[in-house]
């Protein structure tokens, strides 16, 4: 560096220009060439502080515009410090932040770029009529896979439903005493919820409620009931990719737990969960230790629950797939919210949400799903009345040791690939640099032959998160001789337990981990698709009687014992039930009244079908016709089909194919059986050579 500068010169002063001829004397020459240096330092650094002035933010650095993320905004906050990132409190002028975090929901603001960590729709499908809806429509499907969710009823439209019920069970065991659980729709923190042993006992309001069938002997830990707060993150619906975190939260109640009684249905302190309600509890323990008090981590349930002797890796695994089911519930509505917002030509952000799974264990330790919160909290400090009317902010290290590296991973993943990337190099490089540095201090003992530490901002940016596609990083941190964490045996896919801090807690449950196995269970998906095609008005969600016929007709739905009349007749009927169930939407029918036409229609068309295969191949035929080209893989023909198909599959060979194709529409359908045809003559082939 040049030393301090005593004098002030002008930088645009012209430098004397050497001359070849030594004509001044020896001392001149000296302080002239002394002058030119120190005016050459002075206009160097000029131009570095304008070059500096003008750069807004340079651009390597992620942002984050934390301006709507309200109570959300101090934990946020804080990662972004932590990750060396750049945060927008108050928004950023132009409006071009890589990640936006919101608290409400995705209308918060006209984001046209960057990722928002919600998604369209998502408040409302998360809420308990919704989730029932979408929960009854799989077990509809897929009645094994759907057991984790209790058998509930939406109140008051399907009251004499529930009482004919109950009636039912009473009589056939009179002496169960089944309770049931009452909760307002889009409640919160166990407000208005309360039990009942008879329907008569349920207080008819203005509001719309679920009930369910209350789980009366769940899993105990010190006599007291206590429920999981399970993290999810949903990257990404098209593909669609699932997270989950392995460190999660156990809520403890207050109370010792029994079974409900008459006398104490009452007990909220004993029957619910929410800390939200047991921290006004006299016994409410609030500690700085993850493994006592009424709210510890998740490990520590585990740790517990392995020295009982119980498996918690299997329970783990039945979580983590009543955690990928749930998003497969809710994932066909889902993308028609998304692309009814954000349809293809249209320029918007992408998504992401953190989602918090309310889990109950049975008394056998079976996880049932409660609930699904789609801004679960991420407060990392809890009230605390000092005085009368005096509240202080206390912070509570399990929270923020729970949620902390949920919201530093999720936002590693959706930061830009190539911003990161270019973080990830700056910082290799000067991390290399302090491992340098501190390698040229001269060993003195034996601590300091230990490698060097590297700094916690750099472990983070060190880890996978640009993307699992793109290896050719030359540091990339995988590199086993690199000397850093990605030494320890991989931590993405190890089951729960106590993890270090260097561990990370969010890994890919799909396609990752389930990739393949669960697919059968995203038919559904592939109805929004129709949905969206035939909804006719752009950006509504509702289909009038005009769209619905011409979802009839596109489909070739009408031929075979489907009329036009019988086609309106369904509309009006299902709209009817539909809008009954919904007052407050606007007309047409909704998505999830679309899916009741689909099945009634696989029903009445492919009647040798089961529930399942029937769907299927309904969606399989109406993609066809729709010209999904692309994306139409027929998996299951029915007969009828099948020796229609055929039968053109000879016509073909005598006529010409291009008249034919126009004529039905159904080359799909013709490939398969010419595939299939294919792999017969093949095996016939191989076993005759066998023979
Ligand atoms: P909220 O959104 O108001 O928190 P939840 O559905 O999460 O409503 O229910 C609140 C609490 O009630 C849960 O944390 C749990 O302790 C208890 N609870 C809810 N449903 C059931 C059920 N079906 N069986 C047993 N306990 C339940």
């Amino acid at each position: 560096m040049s030393s301090p500068i005593s004098k002030r010169l002008d930088p645009l002063e012209e430098v004397p220009k050497k001359t070849k001829k030594k004509d001044a004397s020896q001392k001149e020459s000296k302080e002239q060439r002394q002058l030119r240096h120190r005016k050459e330092n002075m206009q160097r650094y000029t131009r570095k502080a304008a070059v500096k002035k003008k750069v807004f933010t340079p651009k390597h650095v992620i942002t984050v515009d934390t301006s709507k993320a309200k109570y959300n905004q101090d934990i946020v906050r804080l990662c972004v410090k932590e990750l060396g990132w750049k945060e927008y409190p108050y928004g950023k002028k132009d409006g071009s932040c890589d990640i936006y975090w919101h608290c409400n929901g995705f209308n918060d603001t006209d984001v046209i770029s960057g990722r928002v960590n919600k998604f369209p729709g998502m408040d409302e499908l998360s809420k308990k009529i919704e989730l029932t809806r979408a929960m009854e429509t799989m077990q509809f499907l897929f009645p094994d896979d759907y057991t984790f969710y209790p058998r509930t009823w939406l109140l008051p439209q399907q009251l004499t439903e529930f009482a004919a019920e109950v009636n039912l069970k009473r009589r056939r065991h009179p002496k169960l005493k089944t309770t049931y659980i009452v909760k307002p729709d889009g409640g919160s923190q166990g407000d208005g919820i309360y039990l009942i042993r008879d329907p008569n006992d349920y207080m008819l309001t203005h509001k719309s409620h679920v009930v369910q069938e209350y789980i009366d002997r769940p899993f105990l830990l010190e006599k007291y009931k206590f429920d999981l707060r399970i993290y999810v993150m949903l990257l990404s619906l098209e593909p669609l990719e699932i997270y989950i975190s392995k460190e999660g939260m156990a809520r403890f109640c207050t109370v010792p737990y029994e079974a409900p009684k008459v006398k104490n249905l009452h007990e909220a302190y004993m029957h619910l969960t929410n800390y939200s309600l047991n921290k006004h509890s006299t016994t409410y323990v609030h500690t700085e230790n993850q493994h006592d008090g009424s709210k510890r981590t998740l490990s520590s349930v585990w740790s517990k629950l392995d020295s009982m002797g119980h498996d918690s890796d299997q329970i783990w695994k039945e979580i983590e797939l009543v955690a990928l089911k749930t998003v497969f519930a809710l994932a066909p509505e889902l993308r028609v919210e998304y692309k009814a917002e954000i349809p293809e030509e249209k320029s918007g952000p992408g998504c992401f949400q953190i989602l918090g799974l309310d889990i109950l264990l049975t008394e056998d330790l079976q996880p049932i799903l409660l609930e699904v919160n789609s801004s679960p909290s991420l407060r990392t400090d809890y009230e605390k009345e000092v005085a009368p009317g005096v509240v202080e902010y206390i912070h509570s290290p399990v929270d923020l040791d729970i949620k902390k590296p949920v919201i530093m991973e999720t936002l590693l993943l959706v930061a830009p690939k190539k911003k990161l990337q270019m973080k990830q190099r700056r910082s290799n490089r000067s991390c290399k640099k302090k491992q340098v540095d501190s390698l040229c201090v001269p060993v003195q003992d034996s601590i300091s032959q230990s490698p060097p530490v590297t700094p916690l901002s750099c472990r983070y940016l060190q880890r996978d998160y640009t993307g699992y596609e793109e290896e050719d990083e030359e540091d990339h941190h995988s590199d086993p001789s690199s000397g850093t964490e990605s030494d320890s045996p991989t931590p993405s896919h190890s089951y729960p337990g106590v993890h270090s801090p260097d561990e990370k807690v969010l890994y890919q449950l799909y396609p990752g981990r389930y990739s393949g196995v669960y697919d059968d269970l995203r038919v559904l998906e592939r109805t929004a698709d129709i949905f969206l095609k035939c909804l006719g008005v752009r950006s509504s969600l509702r289909m009038g009687p005009t769209g619905f016929r011409m979802f009839t007709r596109k489909c070739r739905l009408t031929t075979n014992g489907l009329s036009n009349a019988a086609v309106d007749i369904m509309f009006i009927e299902l709209h009817r039930k539909w809008e009954f169930l919904n007052p407050d939407r606007t007309t047409g029918l909704c998505f999830q009244g679309f899916l009741e036409a689909v099945f009634t229609i696989a029903k009445r068309k492919f009647r040798g079908l089961s529930r399942l295969d029937g769907v299927a191949a309904l969606i399989d035929y109406c993609e066809a016709n729709l010209n999904f080209g692309r994306h139409a893989r027929p998996t299951y023909l029915p007969k009828v089909m099948m020796a229609e198909a055929e039968d053109r599959l000879q016509q073909m060979s005598i006529s010409k194919p291009s008249k034919y194709t126009r004529l039905t529409q159904s080359d799909h359908f013709i490939e398969f059986i010419r595939q299939r045809n294919k792999k017969k003559a093949e095996q016939e082939d191989n076993l005759k050579s066998d023979g």
